[in-house]
């Protein structure tokens, strides 16, 4: 039987245009294990399309007032009202993630391009009349250029409208790099874009690799970078990118820790526990993968998680009864189960051992897919690399401590800072535990403390090289430059030259 695979390629300058460097990378259906698609790696000569599609849009979209560009986000909002399941099952087809999440995730992208459309009221700047006699001073804040968006596999439509929205909406062109593996929903999101009537060249999609991700940082025409991602290729970017002079934010991996307080309601905690170490098999950036269980906790909560885990309903994602889907691809199942048989070397005691799972078990036609179940290990210790390294999969490693202070020690020594979370009845504890924890999103009684769009998005320590968050009021400011405008009129400037230091008279 001959396999049909689908082109899947770039979008520039308001259509789609066909890869040239006759590089490509097969997608894969990860419920099924089948080729459904063949994405075009870009080399330097399609960046370059991209670039120069995305710097002759600029002038034009730059001058259109704030208000008009918002209408064009607004027109969008409504399209991605009406393709929301579209898009969900184009997720669910290449990522594998249930379909109910997909569509939580499109939701949540949706927030972003509410929070753009206000951009008008986001944009404006400071006006002080009368600094000194005759002469008012503003600020105001202007769009870069042309700027990129690398995205990671786990979010194909969430992580890019981190990015997007705000960037168009602030006035800049827009070049998005998604990840191969899950390349499809980019191109549907620009044709939506081009119907709700963006103009040609200001929204461009680039499928590819290192290569094209090293031509954009490369290139003199882009400004600005924002990456979502792996913390070792995070790191490489901002570097790299600050070395060609552009503006970076680079969002990491993580390590996130869940503390079980021996107060905490202990049902709420396993539900808690099970939803966000094992909800998308564990790929999300804000997953759970440590759960400290602080004096006797273990005790109550184990025998609970464990029932729990055995009985994760893992299927499809298209079946609609689905908690978690398949592994997004062979490489990753097979760093998962690796990191498994690594947590036993170590010593960890493995209480529920996913690798065994049966994959017809999943549904018909799902024997070839990347299949798992869910593993807990208890007994964890920070030196063991199942504790210290991102596994990114649907593994839960448990922690003993003794106290809050012991808990907080552990988390505060971990590389990572992206989220955080503890469960507590006690408002001191929550007020403490907020305050001293190093970590940027912290969760009181929320397991997965997703900034809202209009709050920014972003963790502490080796999860984010850069200053600024995502989107909110950080990402206006990361896709803007503040100018300062001095102006009197010749009515009230005074005769001849000052030599002198300016001051207000
Ligand atoms: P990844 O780092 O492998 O890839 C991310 C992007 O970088 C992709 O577009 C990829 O094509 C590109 N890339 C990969 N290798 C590269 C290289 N050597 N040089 C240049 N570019 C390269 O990440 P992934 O596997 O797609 O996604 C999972 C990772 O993303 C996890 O570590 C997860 O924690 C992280 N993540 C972080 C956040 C956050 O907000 N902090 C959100 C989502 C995902």
């Amino acid at each position: 039987m001959q396999i049909i695979k689908t082109p899947i390629d770039h979008f520039i300058n308001g259509r789609m245009v066909a890869n040239t460097s006759g590089r490509t990378q097969d997608v894969t259906n990860p419920a099924t294990g089948s080729v459904t698609g063949v994405a075009g790696l870009a080399g330097a000569s399609d960046v370059d399309a991209a670039v120069a599609a995305a710097k002759a849009a600029f002038p034009a979209w730059a001058d259109t007032p704030p208000i008009r560009r918002a209408r064009v986000l607004f027109k969008f909002l409504e399209l991605l009202n009406i393709h929301k399941d579209e898009l969900a099952h184009l997720i669910t087809a290449e990522h594998g993630k249930v379909f109910t999440d997909a569509q939580g995730e499109v939701t949540r992208g949706i927030d972003i391009v509410e929070f753009a459309c206000g951009i008008p009221q986001l944009l404006k700047g400071d006006f002080t009349d009368q600094v000194s006699t005759g002469i008012d001073n503003w600020t105001l804040r202007q769009p870069l250029g042309v700027v990129a968006g690398i995205t990671p596999f786990n979010f194909p439509v969430m992580v890019p409208m981190w990015m997007f929205p705000v960037a168009i909406a602030a006035g800049n062109t827009f070049i998005l790099k998604p990840s191969p593996t899950d390349p499809s929903p980019s191109l549907r999101i620009a044709e939506l874009l081009k119907e709700a009537g963006l103009p040609d060249g200001v929204f461009n999609v680039v499928q590819g690799d290192k290569v094209a991700v090293d031509a954009l940082l490369e290139h003199p025409d882009v400004k600005a970078i924002s990456f979502v991602g792996s913390t070792p290729i995070a790191n490489y970017i901002y570097e790299t990118g600050a070395r060609h002079g552009k503006r970076v934010q680079a969002l990491g991996g993580a390590k996130n820790h869940m503390v079980v307080m021996p107060d905490a309601d202990i049902d709420q905690a396993v539900d808690a526990l099970i939803g966000s170490a094992y909800g998308s098999a564990g790929e999300r950036c804000m997953a759970i993968s440590v759960a400290v269980l602080v004096g006797d906790v273990a005790d109550r909560l184990l025998p609970k998680l464990i029932e729990r885990t055995n009985t994760l309903k893992v299927l499809d994602g298209e079946n609609l009864a689905a908690e978690m889907g398949p592994i997004v691809t062979k490489a990753a199942h097979e760093r998962i189960t690796g990191y498994i048989a690594l947590g036993e070397q170590e010593g960890a005691k493995l209480l529920v051992d996913g690798r065994g799972f049966d994959a017809k078990k999943a549904g018909d036609g799902c024997d070839d897919g990347f299949w798992m179940g869910g593993t807990l290990f208890d007994h964890v210790t920070p030196e063991m690399r199942i504790y210290k390294e991102e596994i990114f999969g649907p593994v839960l490693g448990c922690v003993r401590a003794h106290d809050l202070a012991e808990a907080v020690d552990l988390i505060n020594d971990h590389e990572f800072g992206n989220g955080v979370s503890c469960f507590t009845r006690d408002g001191n504890v929550a007020r403490e535990f907020s305050r001293r924890i190093q970590v940027g999103m912290v969760g009181i009684n929320v397991p997965i403390p997703v900034p809202m769009a209009w709050h920014g998005f972003g963790g502490w320590k080796r999860s984010l090289f850069g200053d600024m968050h995502a989107y909110g009021e950080e990402g206006v400011r990361f896709y803007t430059k503040q100018k300062s405008v001095m102006q009197r009129w010749p009515e009230s400037i005074g005769k001849g030259a000052e030599f002198v230091m300016p001051t207000a008279k």
